[in-house]
């Protein structure tokens, strides 16, 4: 297949990249670079298979040739204020990559009758009152919290990818991606994982927001890749959850890297409030995904950290 994947140099995207280039498709990245890093991309600067698109996906998209299927993953997508990075200070990108970008991604493919994939969240469930959330959970999320300019826009964007699928009969798909960690995070996105293994291998102790009894079940990249290639080829159209049920709180989350880094500083507390309505408690019902996709993720947390710990380390000396 011939694949259109937009923000193709922010984490996720480039490690999609990978993965359909190894599975012997060609790929054409777009990103804008608002919140990604070109350096993601850079291995693939004289991959035949490969053709990059510097475009907002907020205007217009327009793709020489025919394409055969778009993966829709541009949008910020970290909570953290104290991050330029994070979609509270990038507010009105933000809804506009959800929204905007969500119908214009959506066009290429009507356009081009291809198979559609949408990257949305867990966080469209917003702070959640059930406990694992399974896809049919409608979500407790706040319309005009701090945090609504990602989950609405979200929320948006999966009404819309249902709406094409309904009225045109486009071959949608939606993943609802929990938490997921490994090489290539941005080091100063705020997000949780960079957070605390770069504090660790500083020696500096590990900033917890709130006392750290606040749950998240994180998922190793190469996993959820594997979930969403798979769901890419289904003829699955309601969303589908992927991530890890391996459910930690904060608080442990932050001891075990402190374990594994041997790192004696302990941790700080900060108050919780700066986040708005930070979820409580966050775990995935996998069931759907292991019958329809027959996926389950392989990685420990444990084993995903360690393996995620060398790229920080690299990073860390580079800078
Ligand atoms: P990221 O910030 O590393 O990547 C996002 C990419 O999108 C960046 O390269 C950015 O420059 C690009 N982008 C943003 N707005 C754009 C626009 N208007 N036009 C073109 N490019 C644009 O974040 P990520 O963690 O890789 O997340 C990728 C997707 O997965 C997002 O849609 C996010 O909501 C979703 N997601 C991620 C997680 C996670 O744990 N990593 C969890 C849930 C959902
Ligand atoms: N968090 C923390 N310290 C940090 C960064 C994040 O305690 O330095 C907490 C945050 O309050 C949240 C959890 O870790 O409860 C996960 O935050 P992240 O920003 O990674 O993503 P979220 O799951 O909230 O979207």
């Amino acid at each position: 297949m011939r694949i259109l994947i937009s923000g193709a140099a922010g984490f996720l995207g480039s490690h999609l990249c990978d993965r359909l280039l190894k599975e012997g498709h060609s790929v054409i990245g777009m990103d804008n670079f608002i919140t990604g890093n070109p350096e993601n991309l850079a291995h693939l600067a004289n991959n035949q298979n490969f053709s990059f698109i510097r475009h907002d996906v907020a205007n217009f998209i327009f793709v020489p040739g025919k394409v055969d299927a778009v993966m829709h993953f541009a949008s910020p997508a970290s909570p953290n204020p104290a991050s330029p990075y994070g979609y509270t200070n990038l507010p009105i990108q933000t809804m506009k990559a959800g929204a905007l970008g969500t119908h214009n991604t959506l066009g290429v493919a009507r356009a081009n009758d291809a198979r559609y994939l949408l990257a949305s969240t867990s966080e469209i469930y917003g702070d959640p009152l059930e406990h694992p959330q399974k896809e049919t959970y409608w979500g407790h999320a706040d319309p005009i919290g701090v945090r609504s300019v990602y989950d609405e826009a979200k929320r948006f964007a999966e009404a819309m990818t249902m709406a094409y699928h309904r009225a045109h009969g486009l071959n949608t798909h939606i993943v609802r991606i929990f938490n997921t960690y490994g090489p290539r995070m941005r080091l100063d996105d705020g997000r949780v994982v960079p957070n605390f293994i770069q504090q660790a291998l500083r020696g500096e102790p590990l900033t917890i927001f709130g006392d750290g009894s606040q749950t998240r079940s994180f998922c190793y990249v190469s996993d959820l890749i594997e979930g969403i290639y798979r769901l890419l080829l289904s003829e699955e159209h309601s969303p589908v959850n992927i991530g890890n049920p391996q459910e930690t709180s904060i608080l442990e989350f932050a001891r075990m890297i402190n374990r594994i880094i041997q790192n004696p500083a302990d941790v700080v507390f900060r108050p919780a409030k700066r986040l708005g309505d930070d979820p409580q408690r966050r775990q995935p019902d996998i069931t759907r995904a292991k019958t329809i996709l027959k996926w389950e993720p392989k990685f420990s947390l444990e084993e995903g950290i360690r393996a995620t710990i060398p790229y920080f380390r690299q990073k860390l000396e580079l800078d």
